[in-house]
């Protein structure tokens, strides 16, 4: 059996489904993934076929990448349909010369659901943040900088969508790519009780599959606990928060590890107490392993993990998607949303670190998660999943 991947170029989104290739290798299936160098080394270790797309991003010219940086969904769409037009002689050789049997294309990579489409080949959508339909897509609260973007932005995102069609992809729309239709197969990389409205998934078509992690054992918490705080690998260049946190645990007997990004050099946030740490990018698993507490704006993955985990969680959203994810940890009883207001001054910053360092519901709500996320089928279930897409389809 082949198997044709696509994903875009973020960790989010490529790390869940690193164990889900692996899975399939093992059990002798060829895979073939679209994805970039930043991932060809975790790609091939897992027995893939790796094939960059690197060349085929179109430039990004100052006033963009300003946009890109601020994830404004306008831009990031524009860019996504160029893509598909730059990829399309690339991908068109490569599936009429290497028949795949089933495509797995990520939810938010427009070049692999496109491509899928215009095909007509049986595919797979991986999701790496919750299924979103007209239910579930309440728990995103857009702000009103979100909201005038993706309006505004209609008529270029049309413009890039008529210069498609002449290519043979028939699109509607940039929402109507990235929403869940009923009966597209689709696997999510979360339970069932953690993705919101999930009774309106069927089970034929939505796999729960639980987050896709390399587990690492847990160690003894005993002595200073250790507050791990990470606002993921995108939207990171905060220096502004990092130095308000690194001033709420200055003179406590609290460890804070900072994951700052790479958008900027750690030591630009000035002096920083003796417990305090700050790294670029750091074994986020290996870290939680022994974490009483993490800071996290709740990029899927990481609140997923935290909750693997069983680490308490203080929320700390950046972006619709995140607010979603953020409010579900709440309702769940996981973590605590740490206030706007909160986050910029060093005193309250401190009162929310110390009170969610001993507060008791949310140490049991992440344990609950954690027997929760860790009953799910994982990569063997995906796998199962995509055979099963591909065998129905013969
Ligand atoms: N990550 C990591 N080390 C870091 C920061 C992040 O290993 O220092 C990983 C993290 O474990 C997660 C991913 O990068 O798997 C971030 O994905 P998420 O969905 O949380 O956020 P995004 O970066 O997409 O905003």
């Amino acid at each position: 059996m082949r198997v044709l991947w696509f994903c875009i170029p973020a960790y989010g989104h490529t790390n869940p489904t690193i164990e889900v290739v692996r899975e399939l290798v093992g059990r002798g299936r060829e895979v073939r993934y679209y994805s970039f160098e930043e991932f060809r080394e975790k790609i091939e270790g897992a027995g893939a076929q790796f094939v960059a797309c690197d060349d085929y991003l179109p430039p990004v010219d100052a006033k963009a990448e300003r946009r890109l940086r601020r994830v404004s969904t306008t831009e990031m769409s524009v860019q996504s349909f160029r893509t598909v037009a730059n990829l399309d002689p690339l991908v068109s050789e490569d599936i009429a010369s290497w028949h795949p049997d089933v495509v797995v294309t990520d939810s938010a990579c427009f070049w692999g659901k496109l491509a899928a489409a215009k095909h007509r080949l049986p595919w797979v959508c991986s999701t790496t943040t919750f299924a979103f339909n007209e239910h579930s897509s309440k728990y995103m609260s857009h702000s009103a900088a979100e909201m005038a973007d993706i309006i505004l932005g209609l008529p270029r995102m049309n413009r890039e969508i008529r210069r498609l069609r002449p290519l043979g992809y028939e699109v509607k729309s940039a929402l109507d790519i990235v929403t869940n239709k009923p009966d597209d197969n689709t696997i999510v990389y979360t339970s069932r009780s953690f993705q919101p409205c999930s009774e309106t998934f069927d089970e034929k078509h939505y796999r729960f599959v639980g987050p896709s992690v390399r587990d690492v054992a847990p160690k003894d918490k005993a002595g200073r606990p250790l507050v791990y705080a990470s606002l993921g690998t995108v939207i990171n260049d905060r220096p502004g928060f990092y130095r308000t946190l690194i001033d709420a645990v200055r003179g406590t007997d609290v460890d804070l590890l900072i994951s700052c990004g790479k958008a900027f050099d750690p030591t630009q946030l000035g002096e920083t107490p003796c417990n305090v740490r700050v790294e670029q990018y750091v074994d986020q698993m290996e870290v939680l392993s022994w974490a009483s507490l993490f800071i996290t704006h709740c990029g899927m993955n990481s609140a997923s993990e935290g909750m693997w985990m069983g680490v308490p969680e203080l929320l700390f959203p950046l972006t619709g998607e995140q607010r979603a994810v953020a409010r579900r940890v709440a309702e769940v009883g996981a973590g605590r949303m740490l206030e706007e207001s909160a986050a910029r001054d060093g005193a309250a910053l401190r009162e929310a670190v110390l009170a969610a360092l001993t507060d008791g519901q949310i140490r049991e709500g992440s344990a609950r998660m954690r027997d929760d996320l860790r009953s799910c089928a994982g990569p063997a279930g995906a796998a199962d999943f995509i055979e099963q897409v591909a065998q129905r389809s013969r």
